[in-house]
């Protein structure tokens, strides 16, 4: 692999350069130091503070850079903030002219680009065109995302209204798999080697449902959502357990939506779906990621294409009409032909929703070291296939609701959630546009009070991620709930 270095005079430039080096040339390998003057290395990107406040972006030529080039900055604002975005724009189009390329969300580097659009749109009072012209300017995003923003903020404007600044919702997280995958950066243990603590970890949500039901008065969640992990790696007696402990507990009279994330085809059976009919679950997720045999086994899934079917068929038979599936694009060794495939194979199945996701390469993954010793995943046009799940949303009569981004995506591109009428995920919504508190349960979740008195605060506290703290120190993991959400309700 071949490899380039990344070096500057002063450290804060180096997350905007780095992500926007990553993003321009994926599938290099790079090192970042902090160098006074260039290292002297071949393909090196120095980014030097001269003393005049100038910045200069000096490139030295190797196997990746094709030629020495310097562009400089000179800052013509005033204002720090416009300083910082004035030097993105500069490092953005530095590397472009560089690359030959563009990204297609620009400098933009933020998960939530909607509400930047959104934002963009009310506070600047601009039309459809003015926002996108806007977007551009400041922060080189293409017509077609601004244009993708601008379309699913509109619609999550109107989904969200009634759950604006008032009500809650319940994310309960149960941290166990049937394996590991490749690319997971959740937390996940393999359940064959902690079922032991499958019990304690029951009565620990019990212990928390309980304390919640004081806590958060005047009423129940506005959603559910149960994720993890894989929830359904439990036994469909450990799953009617922990769902009896949410009939017992959570008033359900406001509830719109009850989410389980059904997720792997190989902890799913005809019992656990009939006992998720039992307690009202309306919405479950039974997620392929590819149809690719060949590519489930290499990502360690651990269960085939032929499992996935059966598992969709059964939970049509239980009468769920209410079923997402996640796709990962970009997956190793996959090309165009096997995302087309994967996406006949959606329509065929026909699912309510669908989540297509760019492949992000997680710090904390296996895959990181999968690429480290295998190079480079797939070289396969990312837009092009992202193009083409839109084209089978679009077959299946589904819009796209909500969308977000992560650091080192495919392609640079987003994670789309698509859905039929009436079948949006509304939790999906309200997490990422951040309107409603989130009440968040088990171990390495994270709570969310967003402050109704219109200040936009929002704080948070999260829960131990490592499986024995958090079952033995649940009475303080209770307790930060307690001082997040005690006062102010
Ligand atoms: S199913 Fe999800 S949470 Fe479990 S290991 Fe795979 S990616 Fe991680």
């Amino acid at each position: 692999m071949r490899e380039m270095i990344l070096s500057y005079n002063i450290e804060s430039f180096e997350y905007d350069v780095y992500a926007l080096l990553t993003s321009f040339y994926p599938g290099e390998s790079s090192k970042q130091c902090i160098a006074e003057q260039p290292t002297g290395s071949r393909d090196e990107l120095h980014v030097h503070q001269n003393e005049d406040a100038t910045v200069s972006m000096l490139f030295f030529a190797g196997d990746v850079f094709s030629y020495d080039k310097e562009y400089v900055f000179t800052p013509s604002s005033a204002g720090e903030k416009e300083i910082k975005w004035e030097l993105k724009r500069f490092f953005y189009d530095s590397l472009s002219d560089m690359s030959g390329r563009t990204l297609p969300w620009g400098g933009l580097t933020g998960v939530r680009p909607t509400k930047l659009i959104m934002g963009t749109a009310k506070e600047q009072a601009l039309s459809d065109e003015g926002v996108i012209q806007y977007m551009y300017d400041n922060y080189r995003v293409s017509p077609e995302k601004s244009s993708l923003g601008l379309k699913i903020a509109r619609l999550e404007d109107s989904l969200l209204e009634p759950h604006r600044g008032r009500g809650y919702s319940l994310y309960i997280g149960i941290p166990f798999c049937p394996s590991t995958c490749l690319y997971c950066s959740f937390l996940s243990y393999a359940i064959y080697a902690y079922q032991k603590y499958v019990d304690r970890y029951l009565e620990c949500i019990r212990k928390e449902l309980q304390a919640m039901t004081g806590i958060m008065k005047g009423g129940g969640p506005d959603t559910i959502y149960i994720g993890g992990g894989t929830p359904t790696a439990l036994s469909a007696d450990e799953l009617g357990r922990l769902l009896d402990l949410i009939e017992e507990y959570v008033p359900m009279e406001n509830v719109k939506e009850f989410t389980v994330e059904a997720g792997r085809p190989d902890s799913l059976n005809a019992d656990k779906f009939a006992v998720m009919k039992k307690y009202k679950v309306s919405r479950i997720s039974v997620n392929p990621q590819t149809f690719k045999d060949d590519t489930l086994k290499l990502i360690g899934r651990r269960h085939t294409v032929s499992q996935l079917y059966e598992a969709f068929a059964q939970a049509r038979v239980e009468g769920f009409d209410n079923i997402n599936m996640d796709l990962i694009l970009g997956l190793p060794g996959e090309d165009l032909n096997d995302v087309s495939h994967t996406l006949d194979c959606v329509r065929e199945l026909a699912p309510d929703s669908l989540t297509v996701h760019s492949l992000a390469i997680k710090r904390a993954s296996r895959m990181k070291e999968w690429i480290s010793q295998h190079g480079s995943i797939s070289g396969m046009d990312y837009e092009l296939a992202m193009k083409m799940a839109q084209d089978t949303a679009d077959a299946l009569k589904m819009k796209p609701y909500y969308l977000y981004r992560q650091k080192n995506m495919a392609g640079a591109l987003e994670n789309t959630g698509f859905a039929r009428e009436g079948r949006y995920g509304l939790y999906n919504i309200i997490i990422m546009e951040e309107v409603q508190s989130i009440y968040a349960i088990g171990a390495g979740t994270v709570s969310k009070k967003v402050f109704t008195d219109g200040s936009g605060r929002i704080e948070r506290c999260d829960t131990h991620k490592d499986l024995s703290l958090y079952l033995s120190d649940i009475e303080a993991m209770i307790e930060r709930k307690r001082k997040l959400f005690g006062e102010d309700k």
